[in-house]
């Protein structure tokens, strides 16, 4: 037999030790796991189609529909980041050439539109500044002009720390035929959310943020409503991977067997589970209040700083992620994240989409959600602004 002839020889950096160094991550997500979640991702692995993995999933399902606070049966975890999420809610509700208004008031508004243009949907959008919200008269006078299948819109828009008021645009959108999808990626376990009190078709999440586990697996609900629209479409989900009817089977939803869809990601099944677990055990509610008390001492630090946060309206605010205004004439606002992370290993960010350069993103989510996190975020925060202020 000939000697088999490799032409990529084995890569010197894999004879080295992994190496990662641990962060402190302050800003709009990933939040630092708590140890926890990460034993918990460390557990046996098991087989995707497995009676023991079914039960984890089971239990994850019901943890879901506490933090979404819904009784839907298409409650259930993507395997995918929040942009898979994305891709599903309206690839699911908006078959091709039908029409979805997208609220873009920033990056993750952008980014649905992009989603769906490339979905061939018929795409409108209500655009709005950065860090300013929707009222119902406008949301209402754009399902009256465009007459949309359906509503996308943010609830945390995490490029500008704008929080979007919900209550009664589900019942608006209803009244006009049209159904809604709210992206909740930077908000949900932190914030107050009802998706059934608030009548909401399509709400989902990240696993990253407030749930505080690693990202890569992204839950997510469809209403009845909802479910009865994907069953009358005409034409089938273009994407098998994210079919919610093939996902809501695997995860148990119908009243089905089971079937292979795909090899879920057993391990983050496992640290989601986990999460929901530790937020179960705190309660939901005090877990909006934790979150909610950390933002408003950052607040109250940034201000006493003589900086000012660029959504002026604190009951606007998103209580999990923050944009702080870089001042007029600051000489240079990357040296300031470059600095807490070189010298602290500290992550914060600037602005993203239409903030960049005019702030900096700080987040305290999920386990990072603490005073004392705040108090050692403002001293190395405002050494930071010094010393970048004084090397100019
Ligand atoms: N929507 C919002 C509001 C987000 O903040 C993010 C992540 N920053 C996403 C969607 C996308 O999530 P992922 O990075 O997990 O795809």
């Amino acid at each position: 037999l000939a000697e088999p002839r490799l032409n990529i020889p084995p890569p010197e950096q894999l004879f080295v030790p992994l190496s990662v160094p641990t962060k402190l991550l302050f800003g709009p997500g990933p939040s630092n796991p708590s140890m926890r979640i990460y034993n918990a991702s460390a557990m046996s692995l098991l087989g995707h189609l497995q009676a023991d993995f079914h039960h984890v999933m089971d239990e994850t399902k019901a943890g879901l529909k506490y933090v979404f606070q819904t009784n839907n049966e298409y409650t259930l975890a993507i395997t995918g980041a929040g942009h898979a999420a994305m891709e599903a809610s309206i690839m699911n509700l908006v078959e091709r050439g039908e029409r979805i208004l997208v609220c873009n008031n920033g990056m993750w508004g952008a980014r649905a539109q992009e989603i769906a243009e490339r979905q061939g949907c018929d795409v409108r959008v209500l655009e709005k500044s950065p860090g300013e919200y929707y009222t119902k008269e406008e949301i209402e006078q754009g399902l009256k002009e465009h007459k949309p299948s359906v509503l996308f819109i943010v609830h945390s828009e995490s490029s500008s720390g704008i929080c979007q008021p919900l209550e009664g645009i589900g019942d608006l959108c209803h009244k006009h035929n049209c159904l809604i999808i709210v992206d909740t990626v930077a908000s949900l376990g932190g914030t107050p959310f009802f998706t059934d009190d608030w009548d909401l078709d399509c709400v989902y999440t990240g696993s990253q943020k407030c749930l505080g586990a690693p990202p890569g697996i992204s839950p997510i609900t469809f209403s009845p409503r909802a479910m009865a629209k994907v069953n009358s479409r005409k034409s089938k989900v273009p994407s098998f991977y994210l079919d919610i009817n093939e996902l809501g089977n695997y995860w148990g939803c119908d009243n089905g067997p089971r079937r292979y869809h795909h090899t879920a990601a057993i391990n983050l099944v496992y640290a989601l589970r986990e999460s929901l677990a530790l937020l179960a055990e705190e309660g939901l509610e005090n877990s909006w209040k934790r979150h909610n008390d950390t933002i408003e001492h950052l607040w109250a630090g940034i201000e006493k700083m003589g900086l000012e946060m660029f959504v002026k309206d604190k009951v606007h605010r998103l209580p999990t992620v923050t944009s702080v205004k870089v001042p007029e004439g600051f000489p240079d606002w990357k040296a300031v994240p470059e600095y807490l992370m070189k010298k602290y290993k500290l992550e914060i960010v600037g602005g993203m989409g239409p903030t960049v350069g005019k702030v900096w993103r700080v987040g305290f989510m999920g386990h990072n959600s603490y005073k004392e996190n705040v108090d050692q975020f403002l001293r190395l925060f405002k050494e930071a602004i010094e010393s970048v202020k004084n090397s100019s």
